[in-house]
């Protein structure tokens, strides 16, 4: 692995809400002359008005459009630049191979999976957001990272907050992760309530600003879900150990408990500047722009058991992780589809968790118990994840 005085990164997904979220840490950093580093590459999914204004200000090497039909346009954005520019699934893999020492793994869904393996695969420092990517391959990748020797630094918060008081050498020692969860915009809201949930009150998260997808996960509660079978993955703990705690506030951002009954955990304001930061300056520290705690205000932290009843996308991960293989891809592959036709009015709110159910009740009768160690396995499974997905959503809009 290569080391050079300056940082050399790529940020995967730099419109989203993450990717901006990064850009605004290294300014800060930069500002205070904190952090040494260059830009090398830079990757949307369509947005090319965004990246390219990215692209002028923060001066990278390549840059990337996933949508192969706004090629023309980036070329054109930056035409008076010697920026390179591509476009295309391909494309953005090219990204990720290009010579880092951090990437920023920010891109949302499965469709994150191969350029971060690529990243992975070179050595680089894998700042990971897109969760999705470890639940649909979450050996694959972490195996790539490990032979390659790059550190696997998790962004997102709760596992960023265990990172930060985990201790590594001795696992064994640990007896419980505790995740916590906001409970999202529909924490208290009846299923029947649920049930004429619109796409905008989906969307409307009370603590955290994030993309689309991640938010409406938020709604559902599927984002724990996931964020279970992240966590089994990331740390040397059996997915049976890992508990799910409701925390309306968003202040713990989740805890280690050991067997002697400490438990530890990390707290903050609800800003992913924080958690990003971590992974940008990890093993030592660097400032961010995000709120420090101010604990008289926050007043109270309360915390209450998640109901599986209304929430059963959270039942769901556990099953897909218990039966391992490629169930955890085929129920991220049904979500995806089913978030994604949710937001464009297709289905109801709770179609999401039922599509979820029955693709993942069917993947498991069709596949059984199919071990999943390659990529194209993981492929595979997202694929045919994803058109048994398109057929529940079809027959619903059909009825
Ligand atoms: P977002 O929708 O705001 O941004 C997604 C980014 O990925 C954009 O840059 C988009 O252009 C790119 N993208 C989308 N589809 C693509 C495709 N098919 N190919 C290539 N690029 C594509 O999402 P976000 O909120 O920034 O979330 C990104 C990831 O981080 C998700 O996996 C999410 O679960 C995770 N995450 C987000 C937050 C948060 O606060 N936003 C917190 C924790 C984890
Ligand atoms: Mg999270």
């Amino acid at each position: 692995k290569t080391t050079s005085a300056t940082r050399r990164i790529a940020i995967l997904g730099s419109t989203g809400s993450i990717g901006e979220s990064t850009l605004s840490v290294l300014d800060h950093a930069d500002d205070l002359g904190e952090a040494d580093f260059e830009i090398v590459a830079l990757t949307a999914n369509t947005n090319v008005e965004k990246l390219a204004e990215q692209a002028r200000k923060y001066k990278p090497a390549f840059v990337a459009v996933a949508d192969e039909s706004k090629g023309e346009e980036l070329r054109s954005a930056l035409a008076d630049t010697d920026i390179k520019c591509g476009a295309g699934a391909a494309a953005v893999e090219e990204a990720a191979e290009m010579e880092t020492d951090w990437v920023m793994a920010a891109i949302v869904g499965a469709a994150g999976l191969r350029p971060t393996l690529k990243a992975a695969q070179r050595g680089a420092d894998i700042a990971l957001a897109n969760k999705e990517c470890l639940v649909c391959a979450g050996d694959v990748l972490t195996a790539a990272i490990s032979k390659a020797g790059g550190a696997l630094l998790p962004v997102d918060s709760e596992h960023n907050a265990i990172f930060q008081v985990f201790d590594f050498d001795q696992p064994e020692r640990i007896s419980r992760l505790i995740l916590t969860a906001s409970g999202g915009p529909f924490r208290s809201w009846t299923k029947e309530e649920m049930g004429t949930a619109t796409p905008a009150q989906a969307v409307a998260h009370p603590n955290w600003s994030m993309g689309a997808k991640i938010s409406v996960d938020s709604a559902t509660m599927m984002n724990k879900g996931l964020e279970l079978i992240e966590a089994a993955h990331i740390f040397p703990v059996s997915h049976e150990k890992i508990e799910i705690l409701v925390h309306p506030q968003s202040v713990i951002h989740s805890m280690v408990e050991y067997v002697d009954g400490s438990v530890l955990a990390q707290l903050g304001t609800p800003d992913m500047r924080t958690p990003i930061a971590t992974t940008l300056a990890w093993p030592t520290r660097t400032s961010s722009p995000s709120a420090k705690l101010d604990f008289a205000e926050v007043a109270k932290l309360t915390f209450e058991a998640p109901d599986l009843i209304r929430f059963p996308s959270l039942r769901l991960a556990r099953e897909a992780i218990s039966a391992g293989g490629i169930m955890p891809a085929a129920l991220n592959a049904a979500n995806e589809v089913a978030v994604a036709s949710f937001l464009s009015g297709g289905i109801k709110f709770l179609d999401i968790a039922a599509i979820s159910e029955q693709v993942l009740d069917r993947s498991v009768r069709l596949n059984g118990p199919a071990t999943l160690s390659t990529l194209e396995e993981a492929m595979d499974a997202d694929s045919q994840a994803r058109r048994m997905a398109e057929e529940c959503v079809a027959a619903r809009a059909a009825a």
